[in-house]
């Protein structure tokens, strides 16, 4: 039996916050990738173990000794709508390791079977959202954005019926917690304001623990939700993501992006852009992201309003001016991060208009978002910049201001342009390569360009002159408008 360090104080301190949960067996699980860099940064030896022990481990089949199975509680407001029962239904945290700097994380299987809370669903994942969560999240992961990891992935031997009947996989993902703003609705609907208050205390201590110093500890704890968000959002922003399905269940209060359903990354620059399939009103599209949000946090903040001071309009007070602070929180975030981007070291003012201006000039002539910043990233960018733009004449005047402005400053091009490819990707998951390497998977059981993808993505800032293809934007015929929940 293999042993991992476990240490499991959701199960220990919060009973009655969970349910216990069994994986169900997999026939016959293969291990179709294992991040070794990341077991070894939680302290896992898995030194003795064949890939039949780990496929059999992240299969769910075997259970490592000191893991303690369970399905977490929580409720959830889904394109608006409120369902006070949700919970891991597809989803067992195994336990809990403390990692190699010391800080705590959860060790999930996502998809190993049904749980008390799967209702009618079968407990199962599509092999194709495993790889894409795999390929995302640890993409995310690369280019500095807080998020969870994936650990594993096994192929389980079982079909799975979507649509039609496809191959089955188990996700092993790592967060540095699974509670969600879902999980204080679940409690805050049932008016069991003793279990509100626990999991406010131990979420505290796991990821707050200076709100303990505060006047008002769970004010203190609400607050420090809302700057991560908003640090969180402003990065996605920033890198053109779209996280597709942002219901208060699929918000983490770590901070940490979780929950790569129906995500996707934006190529042409568009504001608007939403590729959801189900998402009909454009409730989480890219712009949207910030304002979503901050309705989410409101929703946090109800749950807690009766933990931060006995007298109702006191707290609602306390909470709503805290709360409001959120759009300018995102918006200086969001502007550090376009500086950045454009090479710009120090705030200045007009930066705003400059970043503005070229936003609307990839939006009108549809450029491609990654690439122009790359591209006027790299040294002698001139032409190839002004190359990706139909209309130059407009760009030309933007790119003197833009050079103007870093000379004003005494910067000089070569090093802003240092500094905007640490920022700037190279490389994102691009969600035609997603859907190739998926189909190639599903259809061919062929997980070459799987592997491909995820490696070229561990660097993204890097030049990579030999994999220059996975750079470029999909043809229009390679085009991906819509992405599919298809859990
Ligand atoms: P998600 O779409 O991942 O945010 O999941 C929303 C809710 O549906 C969660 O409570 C999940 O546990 C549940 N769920 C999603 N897919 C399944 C499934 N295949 N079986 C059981 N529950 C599921
Ligand atoms: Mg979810």
């Amino acid at each position: 039996m293999t042993a991992f360090p476990f240490d499991n104080s959701y199960a220990r301190d919060l009973e009655g916050l969970w349910l216990k949960g069994l994986p169900s067996r997999a026939s016959d699980p293969k291990l179709i990738r294992f991040n070794q860099a990341l077991a070894d940064e939680l302290g896992l030896d898995v030194s003795t173990l064949s890939d039949a022990d780990l496929a059999a481990i992240f299969a769910g089949n075997d259970i490592p000794d000191n893991a303690q199975p369970l399905a977490m509680a929580y409720a959830g407001h889904q394109f608006g709508h409120f369902s006070p029962q949700l919970g891991d239904g597809r989803a067992i945290l195994l336990g809990e390791v403390i990692d190699r700097r010391g800080l705590r994380r959860d060790i999930q299987l996502k998809g190993p079977g049904r749980t008390p809370f799967s209702r009618n669903g079968d407990g199962r994942a599509a092999l194709g959202p495993v790889l894409r969560e795999y390929i995302v999240s640890e993409f995310m992961h690369a280019a500095n954005i807080p998020t969870t990891r994936a650990l594993a992935v096994v192929l389980t031997g079982d079909e799975v019926y979507r649509e039609i009947a496809t191959p089955g996989g188990v996700f092993t993902r790592v967060a540095s917690s699974h509670i969600r703003v879902g999980t204080f609705q679940f409690f805050a609907a049932r008016q069991d304001m003793a279990s509100v208050k626990r999991l406010a205390d131990f979420t505290i201590a796991r990821h707050y623990p200076d709100s303990i110093q505060a006047p008002r500890p769970y004010l203190a704890l609400f607050e420090a939700v809302l700057e991560r968000q908003a640090q969180l959002i402003a990065k996605w922003t920033a890198i053109g993501f779209v996280h597709g399905v942002m219901n208060t269940d699929n918000m983490a209060v770590s901070g940490e992006t979780i929950d790569f359903g129906p995500c996707a990354f934006i190529d042409h620059y568009d504001p608007h852009a939403l590729f959801s399939s189900i998402d009909k009103n454009g409730r989480y599209a890219f712009s949207n992201q910030p304002l979503i949000a901050q309705w989410n946090l409101a929703r946090l903040a109800e749950t807690l309003v009766p933990l931060i001071d006995a007298d109702q309009d006191t707290a609602v007070r306390l909470v709503t001016d805290v709360l409001e602070t959120f759009p300018a929180r995102f918006e200086g975030h969001r502007m550090a991060m376009m500086r950045a981007k454009f090479g710009l070291i120090t705030a200045r003012d007009g930066d705003a208009d400059l970043v503005k201006r070229l936003l609307d000039l990839m939006q009108i002539q549809t450029v491609d978002y990654t690439v122009a910043f790359r591209t006027l990233a790299n040294a002698d960018s001139h032409e190839a910049f002004l190359a990706l733009f139909a209309g130059k004449e407009a760009v030309e005047t933007w790119l003197k201001d833009w050079r103007n402005r870093l000379e004003a400053v005494g910067t000089d091009a070569a090093s802003a342009q240092a500094i905007m490819r640490t920022v700037n990707p190279a490389y994102i998951p691009r969600n035609h390569r997603i859907e190739q390497s998926i189909r190639a998977a599903e259809d061919l059981g062929d997980f070459a360009p799987f592997h491909m993808l995820v490696d070229v993505l561990a660097k993204p800032f890097d030049n990579q002159p030999t994999n220059i293809a996975y750079q470029t934007p999909p043809l229009p015929e390679e085009r991906v408008t819509k992405t599919f929940c298809g859990t």
